[in-house]
């Protein structure tokens, strides 16, 4: 990778080092010398080349996993995700498990049993019993509920959390989440609030941003799940306080109505996520394309504390500034794997389990619930054994590395990537920068720092990495 200068929209111009990771204003002057290759007869070029910011920066991809990192991973997992149930009461039409998409597996109508929940807990119970104690600051465990419609399954749901309450966590706060459509959070409310949940309901906005979200005879579920909503606020504030809401973003959403919703009816801002792209080769390609839209928050309700990583541009310089950084961890697993995070390795990929074990409902074990199923990488066996075959997933990770390490080696995103190599099945990737692509991103990034200066600031305080 070769240093970068860029203008901005204000006409000033930087330099990027990718040999320093660092990016420093320039006169124009020098900016000039540079695109012109003019490196001659110059002072401030002379001193720049003194000291390095001038290099070549060659990928080191070394950096290969171990078992030991797996099973560091494993010891330090601050998330275990059940998938209760593969069926939903609901059939939005932009669902990942629809035609629109060939990444996921079609739901079958799979439902988690307790036996194989409790395998998955034992096993972490006596893993967690052979951490060293540090006395540092421990982050709880979170037993996480997904779907499918978790609450579908609500009798398994009852015995994992009565069980887990039981377990000794080696002194770790255990905390319940899950993510659910809240078609029938009235029935359980009584139960959920009891137990603390901390619950992320699925709505897009009003009636008409929500209207993707059908049931499966077909009609809007707005209705439903607004009126289960207001009973929960009225009756159950304490579990309504611990409620997030998710909106996915489509072409029938519009930012400013859809926040003015959330915060007039219940108080709260949503996150935005925005559309999966639609899988080229899937049956409704079309249809989904065509209901994708990119979000768009305007400028003075993005700097609201709750809503500034929802905008797509504050999301970029915010990783562009962590990932340079190379000094922040977003968990304790990830802290004391810090050999390979300094180590550089291929794609934006994290060591396996150390987010979080994806527990499918069969049992078979997975990283995290967004990549693809073709193959586990652990599972629970039919004698009631938990199988993590380490060596196998080392060889798995680090085949892939080896096959990215070529396309990533002429990528400039390389310092900065968050593209996980498991959500797509082919060794290639869409995401990938030219030097020109990256230097029109580094422009368009710092033309909106000038603009807005306080971004830097306002993404320090209030971003907490979860
Ligand atoms: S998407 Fe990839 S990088 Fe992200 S948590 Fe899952 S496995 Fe890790
Ligand atoms: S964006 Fe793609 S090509 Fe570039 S470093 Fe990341 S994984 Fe590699």
């Amino acid at each position: 990778m070769e240093t970068i200068t860029f203008k901005t929209e204000l006409g000033n111009s930087y330099l990027y080092s990718p040999a320093r990771k660092v990016v420093i204003p320039i006169p124009l002057y020098v900016h000039e010398d540079l695109l012109s290759g003019n490196l001659n007869n110059n002072n401030f070029l002379s001193i720049l080349k003194k000291g390095g910011y001038l290099d070549n920066f060659n990928s080191d991809y070394s950096g290969r996993i171990s078992e030991k990192n797996i099973e560091t991973s494993i010891r330090d997992v601050s998330q275990v995700v059940f998938e209760m149930t593969t069926a939903c009461n609901l059939q939005c039409e932009y669902c990942c498990y629809s035609d629109g998409y060939t990444i996921f597996q079609k739901r079958q109508n799979g439902r988690l049993e307790f036996s194989t929940a409790k395998v998955v807990l034992d096993y972490l119970a006596r893993i967690f019993k052979s951490k060293i104690q540090t006395g540092l600051c421990s982050e709880p465990f979170a037993i996480s509920f997904y779907g499918g419609e978790p609450l579908m399954n609500f009798p398994i749901i009852k015995e994992i959390v009565e069980y887990a309450e039981l377990l000794n966590f080696e002194g770790k706060e255990i905390v319940f989440t899950m993510t659910t459509n809240a078609v029938l959070i009235d029935k359980y409310a009584d139960f959920l609030s009891k137990h603390k949940f901390r619950i992320l309901v699925s709505l897009d906005g009003n009636k008409k941003h929500d209207s993707y979200r059908k049931t499966v005879s077909g009609k809007n579920s707005f209705d439903i799940v607004y009126k289960n909503l207001k009973f929960v606020q009225k009756y159950y504030p304490a579990l309504f306080s611990k409620i997030r809401f998710n909106a996915v973003y489509t072409d029938k959403s519009e930012a400013v109505d859809i926040l003015n919703f959330f915060m007039t009816e219940f108080g709260k801002f949503p996150q935005f996520s925005q559309l999966h792209k639609p899988d080229l080769s899937a049956k409704e390609f079309n249809k989904i394309k065509s209901m994708y839209k990119e979000i768009e928050i305007p400028y003075e309700l993005s700097m609201h504390k709750d809503l500034i990583l929802e905008s797509p541009i504050h999301k970029r310089i915010f990783e562009f500034c962590m990932k340079l950084s190379r000094h922040t961890y977003h968990n304790e697993g990830e802290l004391s794997n810090n050999d390979i995070s300094i180590l550089n390795y291929p794609t934006g990929t994290c060591v396996p389990f150390s987010k979080r074990i994806f527990v499918t409902f069969d049992g078979n074990l997975f990283p995290c619930e967004k990549i693809n199923r073709d193959i586990p990488w652990g599972y629970v066996d039919s004698s009631g054994k938990m199988i993590i075959n380490a060596s196998d997933i080392v060889e798995r990770f680090n085949s892939m590395l080896d096959k990215y390490e070529r396309i990533c080696s002429t990528c400039y995103l390389q310092q900065c990537c968050i593209k996980c190599a498991f959500q797509s099945t082919d060794f290639n990737c869409d995401n990938k920068k030219s030097k020109e692509q990256f230097r029109k991103m580094l422009s368009q990034i710092y033309s909106y720092i000038e603009k807005h200066p306080d971004i830097v600031n306002l993404l320090e305080e209030n971003v907490v990495i979860k």
